[in-house]
């Protein structure tokens, strides 16, 4: 079998073991000579499997019991919607991050929605190099809903180094970083992430919210973007993207018996900082984020030749190191090293780019 590395934004890898037990599980799930595909959502056995993702998802990130989980459809982009719809309230106003592409695209869904979108603070490009200003700088209105921010930008290769102070409710898009790594959740209002990236297969959104935050849905939130009737329904109210459940739940167990988050937390430091330190060394590569700012699990970098792009690409592909390119709009390559990519991975990709540059400069 072909073995690569893939180093795909999303849909990404997911961890090998996690891809074996699903494989020996996919006719005959269980002993119940079915496939957890086939089965109804209703049933005992799939309800003990979705409360047992759970719970292994909770102590993985201690959640408190005063928030609730729920599993819901719509990806990342459905929240875009559902927050507002959500948790406005009796407000008019609701306070956006703006630190790259994915948060600009929440403020702008946001304006259908909000008679105000307050952008909190915008990112910065000085001479190049992209950060976010420290939090104190942030204008934040505490007559707002709520702040949404985005800890991890995906596209742009931007991290939040830290989180506001402030009374009202924080809302984050973690899609691409949940599980990464250790967070506070009192921290937070409502968390949510599309599962494609650190959780398991597209389908899946999950939420984390704060229970006093439910019950001020507007009337007319789509049933099954209601975070209230979703949290009554114990995430049943229609069909659930079942089998993106089930794989999670895998996912959770992996990542138990793998340390849990503390433990991948290390690793995920040890895997970025080979390969910021490989492109920092080198004058043939470069990334253009402030050491502040920069993202744990996806890590753009040019050539410092961009007509080399595509011989990059394609080089690497013929060792095995796949889905490098950028962002449509950012161009240039990203190396996207989420959980599930072992660190072999990242270093086979630094000892390419090596030999690249050898090859090439
Ligand atoms: C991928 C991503 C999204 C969009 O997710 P969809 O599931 O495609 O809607 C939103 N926010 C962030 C941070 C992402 O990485």
């Amino acid at each position: 079998m072909k073995q690569v590395f893939n180093f795909c934004a999303g849909p990404a890898m997911l961890p090998r073991e996690v891809m074996r037990k699903a494989q020996n599980d996919l006719i005959d799930w269980n002993n119940t000579g079915c496939s957890v595909m086939e089965m109804s959502h209703r049933s005992h056995e799939f309800v003990e499997l979705a409360n047992h993702a759970e719970q292994t998802f909770r102590r993985l990130l201690n959640i408190p019991e005063n928030y609730r989980v729920l599993f819901m459809h719509g990806g990342g982009r459905g929240q875009f919607s559902a927050v507002p719809l959500n948790l406005l309230g009796a407000h008019h106003a609701a306070d956006y991050a703006v630190t790259g592409s994915w948060s600009q695209a929440a403020a702008q869904e946001a304006n259908k929605f909000c008679q105000q979108v307050n952008i909190a603070t915008e990112i910065k490009d000085n001479d190049g190099i992209k950060s976010v200003a420290a939090t104190q700088d942030w204008q934040i209105s505490e007559s707002s809903a709520y702040l949404h921010l985005c800890n991890n930008e995906t596209v742009d290769g931007i991290k939040l180094k830290s989180i506001p102070k402030t009374s009202i409710p924080i809302v984050a898009d973690m899609s691409s970083c949940i599980l990464s790594e250790q967070i506070d959740i009192t921290d937070y209002g409502l968390i949510y992430a599309g599962a494609q990236k650190n959780i398991g297969p597209s389908g899946l959104t999950i939420v984390i919210v704060r229970e006093d935050l439910l019950g001020q849905s507007r009337p007319d939130t789509p049933s099954i973007q209601d975070y209230t009737l979703t949290a009554a329904k114990e995430s049943m109210f229609n069909t659930p993207p079942t089998f993106a459940w089930y794989l999670a739940g895998l996912v959770f167990d992996w990542l138990e018996q793998s340390g849990g988050v503390s433990t991948i937390s290390e690793v995920n430091q040890r895997k970025s900082a080979l390969l910021y330190d490989a492109i920092d060394q080198s004058s043939f590569y470069r990334n253009s984020i402030h050491l502040d700012n920069r993202s744990l699990m996806n890590i753009p970098f040019q050539l410092a030749n961009p007509a080399l792009d595509k011989l990059f690409l394609q080089k690497a592909e013929e060792h095995g190191l796949v889905a490098l390119a950028g962002h449509r709009s950012v161009g240039g390559m990203r190396a996207s090293i989420y959980n599930a990519m072992p660190i072999e991975g990242v270093q086979a990709l630094v000892d390419f780019m090596k030999l690249f540059e050898k090859e090439n400069a």
